[in-house]
């Protein structure tokens, strides 16, 4: 079974603001008509579907306005990164249906910025400071106070420069000094008032291993890091729209490329974490099986758990591009792969709490082949045959012992449709001796094949079942939502937010009986379980004797049904 290749990408990408300011930039001739964008993450975890916006944002326009988007690992915290995630955000980008132009590290770029602090100290815009960070930080005054000025303030140039090549040369420890541009304690913008640039940490870097023990902030790197790419338009999340001003100041002062700084609100869905920190905290603490758990957002455990690279692509063209940070309902993400699904997914029958049924006027040791679609809503995924015989499963709640009228499946004297099939009417069940019913007795219509009965009997409910004797057994994971409430914003201070994780997140049915052709392992695409969802298997736990299926998403959004 595969996904079908012609698959249709939507129309051009809505006309966000961002999108908008290109086209006037192209228009006005700036950056030459360029368009460069980059997509920066920091390794220090896998990415998650908040960073597929940004993929999408990013990659997406230079696909759109023909230009060039980079990869880029900001990797100026040696501490907390690592080269697995270094690989795993690739896989992931081009999982996603992305190429990269250009593959970019900052810390390639250490040996430049470290020049370019020179530069600044030599113009006095720099200097280095003894204070501890603490003190540093009480320095910086508020919104409505101006702050204080160093002592170390006005240190000369030649000082700074003799201080600086030893803080690199490492005579000094962690702590000891700082690099700070010196910009304007009563700046009314807080990240003006002398920003650090350079902090010691000696620690090892996954790349560049012991060369360095200063390593540049964030602030300072990236923006310099976007000038020497030439990139053009530097998109990033809502929060660092305070840190604009520190962006074009050093882009001015060190008269290098004019990169520009735009920002977009992130994505937060409900029900789940959107913070790589917070992520690796579930994974540290095992409280799910890892980064590619298919309950956690990231990309990984998306891909495990169904998710096509399509319904991500639509759903992040879906939710746009704005500036007004909220929340997504988890809702609509279900919603994009249920669409894309419903049209890719081959139709499947399997039983996930099997009953035993016994047709009693079938012919014993007899097997038939019958007829069924592989995916009505695409004709040319072909049909396949299953068999059918003497011996079924079907659910244990298509059945009930004394339904009430309104309940169209089956019940003693009732008569069902079985999918494909035959009509199948119950005429008595079997208890073991804790009154638990183990099989049905029942009797088919051989007139009925196909599912029509030539005397115009109308039967309402169809259900669908599974031949035991060639049934598959698999074990079958369904998901519901990593956390109990909508948003993690709303854990009161004091309180534990994993105190929020749903420990009923996950539950295993085993002893599932699937439909043969379910057997291989090797299928890494979605099929639809009918009436019960669309399923993967899970590429991971599923070996040739012991199948196991991941629920990516049910049919309907049930959530929405409790919730009224
Ligand atoms: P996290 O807190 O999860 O680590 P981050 O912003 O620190 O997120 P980075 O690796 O620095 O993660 O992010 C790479 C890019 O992805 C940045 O441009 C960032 O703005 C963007 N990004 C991260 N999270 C989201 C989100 N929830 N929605 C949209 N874009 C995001
Ligand atoms: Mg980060």
């Amino acid at each position: 079974m595969s996904a079908a290749s012609d698959h249709n990408e939507t129309e051009s990408p809505k006309l966000d603001f961002i999108r908008e300011i290109i086209n006037k930039d192209i228009e006005s001739g700036k950056h030459n008509g360029r368009v460069q964008t980059r997509f920066p993450p920091e390794p220090n975890g896998y990415l998650h579907i908040g960073h597929a916006k940004s993929i999408c944002l990013n990659f997406g326009i230079a696909q759109q306005f023909n230009g060039k988007c980079n990869l880029r690992f900001d990797d100026t915290n040696p501490t907390k990164e690592d080269t697995e995630y270094v690989d795993s955000i690739q896989n992931d980008v081009r999982w996603l249906g992305f190429e990269w132009d250009a593959l970019h590290f900052t810390s390639d770029y250490f040996e430049q910025l470290y020049d370019w602090a020179c530069d600044l100290i030599k113009k006095d815009l720099a200097y280095v400071d003894s204070q501890s960070f603490e003190d540093i930080r009480a320095q910086r005054g508020t919104a409505t106070e101006p702050g204080t000025e160093s002592p170390h303030r006005n240190r000369s140039a030649d000082e700074n420069l003799t201080l600086f090549k030893k803080m690199r040369d490492g005579e000094f420890k962690d702590g000891e000094h700082v690099l700070r541009a010196k910009i304007d304690m009563a700046s009314k913008h807080l990240i003006l008032r002398d920003p650090l640039l350079y902090r010691i940490r000696h620690a090892e870097h996954h790349r560049t291993g012991d060369k360095w023990c200063i390593y540049p902030m964030y602030d300072y790197a990236h923006g310099q890091s976007d000038s020497i790419e030439e990139v053009t338009h530097s998109i990033c999340t809502l929060e660092f729209d305070t840190h604009r001003p520190l962006y074009d100041w050093f882009i001015e002062k060190l008269e290098i490329y004019p990169s520009k700084q735009y920002e977009f609100a992130r994505l937060n869905l409900t029900h789940t974490i959107m913070s790589k920190r917070k992520l690796l905290e579930l994974v540290e603490e095992k409280m799910v099986e890892g980064w590619d758990d298919p309950r956690m957002p990231t990309i990984s455990g998306l891909r495990r758990r169904g998710y096509t690279p399509e319904s991500i692509r639509k759903f992040c063209e879906e939710i746009g591009i704005t500036r007004f940070n909220g929340m997504t309902d988890m809702v609509v993400l279900e919603n994009a792969l249920r669409a894309d699904l419903n049209k890719r997914a081959e139709r499947r029958m399997a039983v996930l709490d099997p009953i035993k049924v016994v047709i009693t006027n079938y012919p014993e040791g007899q097997v038939e082949q019958l007829d069924a679609v592989n995916n009505p809503e695409d004709e040319s995924a072909g049909r396949r045959k299953i068999p059918f015989g003497r011996e079924l499963y079907i659910e244990r709640d298509d059945f009930m012992e004394d339904p009430p009228k309104k309940f169209f499946r089956l019940g003693p004297g009732r008569e069902v449709r079985l999918r494909w099939a035959y009509f199948l009417k119950c005429e008595d069940f079997v208890k073991d001796e804790n009154g638990e019913i183990v099989q049905l007795n029942c009797t088919y219509d051989p007139a009925t094949k196909g599912g029509n009965s030539p005397d115009g009997r109308k039967v309402k409910g169809t259900i669908h079942w599974v031949h035991a004797e060639s049934a598959v057994d698999a074990e079958v994971r369904l998901y519901d939502h990593l956390l109990k409430i909508e948003n993690v914003a709303d854990v009161p201070d004091g309180t534990d937010w994993k105190d929020s994780i749903n420990e009923e997140s996950l539950t295993v049915l085993k002893g599932c009986k699937l439909e043969p052709s379910l057997s291989e392992t090797g299928n890494d695409f979605p099929v639809q379980f009918e009436r019960k969802g669309y399923f993967i298997v899970d590429q991971k736990d599923s070996t040739a004797e012991a199948l196991v299926f991941n629920r990516a998403v049910s049919l309907r959004d049930s959530w929405a049904k409790k919730a009224r």
